[in-house]
């Protein structure tokens, strides 16, 4: 923790450079924080909204320039103070035509102040409750929605685009829930599951992983068909997750796949330490991540709570793997909305 930050109870205390205590309801990292008082906090006498679109702009968040839709030779946008919410707009010197300041930005036609909608992303950064954050920046609930609807895609997009594997990597295999087992019993209330294929690679510190939600068990047809489809699926997925050939290591409940060797027979070579990592701990954090996921499925067996549940795997996998300086991390990724 930084010195000009405390945690108290479930929220986070910042106090800004005119020493006023800002409290958030959720916790907050340090560094998120940081960048928060560094693009959303007044400084000096300027209206605060015109102090972020020119921060947000220099971020790269928004324009900073415009073609102008009326095309004309005369035609040029320039940025004026106007009595609209952003309180700058895009102004055309020649025709006169007006445009939002957030034309061609993530924040185009969001119903609520830049601010807002910059408070919002930072408290999907904190994986912050949606309900209770809408409430605390004064965000309409369908707007907030919106709002973490679009971060949840943008990073589970980018997640299912990252690869396992490469050079000297070994990549294990294993299906949740059925390798739930004494050591690592099942404890959730959920009865009902959707297996889910788990794939890790062992090169990455902390674990990579791919989670991949199984979609066989989900068609009807007869039992000994369903155990082909799910074969079939495991090899579509592993083919699709990893790249330049690693070691690939199959779990005990994972059907064999071509060119798998299967764990009992890797763990034979290995000492006690070893085999523990590879069959238990390596695990550990993405048996979490099922079992949390496990609690978006309130129906049966359905292809709407898989897809709920694929989308939170992968939002989930994406916020473990960018962990430090996550605000600013995403916010850089939301400059590719930027015309
Ligand atoms: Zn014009």
């Amino acid at each position: 923790m930084e010195a000009d930050s405390t945690t108290y109870d479930s929220g986070s205390y910042i106090n800004n450079s005119n020493d006023k205590n800002i409290f958030f309801p959720f916790t907050a990292s340090p560094r998120n924080i940081a960048l928060y008082e560094e693009l959303l906090i007044k400084k000096g006498d300027k209206p605060l909204e015109c102090q972020i679109v020119e921060r947000l702009q220099n971020f790269g968040l928004l324009s900073t320039s415009l073609q102008c839709p009326e095309a004309r030779p005369d035609c040029n946008l320039v940025c004026k103070p106007a009595r609209v919410v952003d309180r700058v707009q895009w102004v055309c010197e020649g025709c006169k035509k007006k445009q939002p300041i957030r034309t061609g930005s993530f924040f185009y036609k969001l119903q609520c102040s830049i601010l807002q909608a910059m408070q919002m992303i930072f408290a999907w950064c904190e994986d912050a409750e949606i309900t209770e954050a809408a409430e605390f920046f004064d965000v309409k609930f369908r707007t907030a929605s919106i709002i973490y609807e679009k971060l949840d895609e943008l990073t589970a997009t980018q997640m299912r685009r990252t690869k396992l594997g490469g050079e000297g990597a070994a990549v294990l295999t294993e299906m949740y829930p059925d390798c739930l087992n004494r050591q690592s019993p099942d404890t959730t209330d959920q009865a009902h599951a959707l297996q889910i294929l788990m794939v890790a690679d062992t090169k990455q510190i902390p674990t990579n992983y791919r989670l991949h939600v199984m979609k066989s068990n989900l068609k009807k047809v007869p039992f000994s068909d369903t155990l082909q489809l799910i074969q079939a699926e495991v090899q579509e997925v592993i083919s699709s997750v990893i790249e330049s050939d690693p070691l690939l290591v199959c779990g005990n409940n994972v059907p064999p796949v071509d060119a798998a060797v299967p764990l009992t027979q890797l763990l034979q070579h290995c000492d006690v330490e070893m085999q523990h990592f590879l069959s238990t701990r390596v695990w550990r954090q993405a048996l979490t991540l099922c079992g949390a996921a496990r609690d978006l499925c309130a129906c049966a067996s359905t292809p709407v709570c898989g897809g709920a549940m694929q989308l939170y795997l992968d939002t989930a996998l994406y916020r473990l793997r960018h962990e430090h300086d996550f605000y600013r991390h995403v916010l850089t990724l939301l400059t590719s909305f930027v015309q």
